[in-house]
């Protein structure tokens, strides 16, 4: 039986620096009626445009997901995976996520801040079933890495990461079942990783405006910035991000997703993919 469709109780409030704009940032998180989905809306100078939640509105951009008006481009949200990742491990279809810079605050680069602030605000049952996408057939992607998608009655994860001859991150599987209980344990407090040399040259070259170092998490040949907060981190950080590219659809997904090394490219080519096969 599929469950009914969920919303906010009360509107979900948080703030933050932005990485790439060094603006104060003002997020809130309101309810939405059913069928509406997740979505943005830019608030800014006392305008607002919405900003779709849709496959079609994705622009390319590097490690991380951005989302811009299809009229104009300028009118974009930077880093929505994990804002969405977290209304979608928490059970929340319908939302619309009212920000006032172009990009959501990474805070410490995990969902946290976000997973508390939904948790807050409470969820309500609405009166429609879930719209989902049911996988099928199993569908690939292979462009340096590896992404599948098979058919299976859930929502799986399975990730393997190998930065092995790169960095203390090396080598690492795992797998989990996408439930409210296994999102606020591991999935949501997983924060995002860099390399130390990296941060170092983008905050130099002023790409990165502003940025607590010592919130996120920095990893070197041999070493991280601060203690691991569980085991694996680092792959339930990816699984994350899986899960915020994979809401661009509208809708959940029911199906198992097997990631090789695989990271935001892959998801959004898996998910235009999906969308073009399921509508
Ligand atoms: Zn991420």
């Amino acid at each position: 039986m599929v469950d009914n469709q969920r919303t906010l109780k009360e509107v979900a409030r948080l703030s933050g620096i932005g990485t790439f704009t060094g603006h104060k940032i003002s997020v809130e998180i309101h309810p939405a009626p059913v069928d509406r989905g997740p979505s943005f809306e830019l608030n800014q100078e006392g305008k607002s445009w919405p900003i779709p939640v849709s496959v079609t509105n994705i622009i390319e951009a590097d490690n991380r997901t951005v989302l811009a008006d299809p009229e104009n481009e300028d009118r974009q949200v930077n880093i929505v995976e994990h804002v969405l990742g977290a209304l979608y491990g928490l059970g929340i279809d319908n939302a619309i996520v009212k920000v006032t810079s172009t990009e959501m605050p990474l805070i410490d680069g995990s969902a946290l801040s976000y997973l508390q602030a939904i948790d807050k605000a409470g969820s309500v049952e609405q009166d429609a079933p879930r719209r989902e996408i049911v996988i099928e057939r199993p569908i690939f992607i292979d462009d340096d890495a590896v992404l599948l998608v098979l058919p299976f009655d859930g929502l799986r994860i399975t990730h393997y990461l190998d930065h092995s001859n790169r960095d203390v991150v090396g080598k690492r599987v795992a797998q989990i079942d996408v439930t409210p209980e296994n999102f606020r344990k591991r999935i949501g407090p997983a924060r995002t990783f860099m390399r130390r040399d990296n941060a170092e040259k983008l905050v130099a070259t002023g790409v990165i405006k502003h940025q607590d170092m010592n919130q996120v998490l920095l990893v070197n040949e041999n070493s991280t910035s601060q203690p691991l907060r569980y085991a694996d981190e680092f792959v339930y950080h990816k699984m994350l991000d899986i899960l915020g590219d994979f809401y661009l659809a509208g809708r959940r997904i029911r199906g198992h997703v097997v990631g090789i090394r695989s990271g935001h490219r892959q998801n959004r080519q898996m998910i235009r993919k999906i969308v073009e096969m399921y509508g």
